[in-house]
């Protein structure tokens, strides 16, 4: 387990190219999450929610600036470090799920450990966390074969089965309706909790964000609201 880990964010700007000249999508000169904190980041559509989280997840480079998570400073690393990096520490959700589709649920699952290179629990540890998470009796369907909110739990179960430091969502709860976006909410604060992992979701459903120990807002690629930690001066 790799427990929480505090994610910084420093000077932080994203420029996309665009047709009519870079279009700036974020703009963050400072930004903290405590180690094992759960918080919610809400905001207009195109206000720069995504781009904070991939970011973070180092799925790309930022134009400026850094994010530190625990030690590491992974807008430092080269792409293969920050790769090895991301499998071993981070767990990612998206809103559409990803799941490979000729993969059964247990073959996905236990993928994601094999990339992580623990190949020796990967059958073990997958059979027991879809038990935990109650769709045990799906693991030989394919994804296919699933409803959405089920798909997005087995989805969750794969972000969390490599025991992240960190749990990045994005929407995860967007294509899910009333119960099954509240029944994701329960896995992902279930995994937050037990992991004692930073969890950071992204999304639009106020019902989501108040479950959060803290909401930020962005608005055109800054943070308007909640960007301060409570207790520091
Ligand atoms: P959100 O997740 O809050 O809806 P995004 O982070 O996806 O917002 O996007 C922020 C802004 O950057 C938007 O104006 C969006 O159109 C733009 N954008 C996002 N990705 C790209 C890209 N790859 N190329 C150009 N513009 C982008
Ligand atoms: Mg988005």
């Amino acid at each position: 387990m790799n427990g929480g880990m505090a994610i910084r964010v420093e000077d932080l700007v994203v420029d996309y190219p665009t047709t009519s000249g870079p279009l700036r999508a974020l703009d963050c000169p400072r930004l903290d999450f405590e180690g094992g904190s759960s918080t919610a980041i809400v905001g207009p559509s195109g206000c720069g929610k995504s781009t904070l989280l991939c970011m973070i997840a180092g799925l790309a480079n930022p134009s400026a600036g850094r994010v530190a998570i625990g030690e590491t400073i992974i807008t430092a690393l080269s792409e293969p470090d920050r790769v090895a990096f991301r499998k071993r520490a981070i767990g990612v959700v998206y809103q559409a799920d990803n799941l490979l589709p000729h993969l059964t649920v247990i073959e996905n699952i236990r993928l994601q450990l094999a990339l992580c290179g623990d190949v020796e629990r990967a059958g073990q540890r997958a059979t027991m966390l879809l038990d935990q998470l109650d769709i045990g009796a799906l693991s030989a369907r394919l994804p296919d074969q699933l409803s959405g909110g089920q798909r997005q739990r087995v989805a969750i179960a794969r972000a969390v089965i490599h025991e992240p430091a960190v749990i990045l969502a994005d929407e995860p709860t967007g294509a899910l309706d009333e119960a099954n976006a509240a029944a994701a909410i329960d896995l992902l604060l279930d995994a937050h909790q037990r992991l004692q992992a930073t969890l950071l979701i992204v999304t639009h459903d106020p019902a989501v964000a108040r479950r959060m120990e803290r909401v930020i807002a962005l608005r055109d690629g800054a943070i308007v609201d909640g960007g301060q930690l409570a207790h520091v001066g």
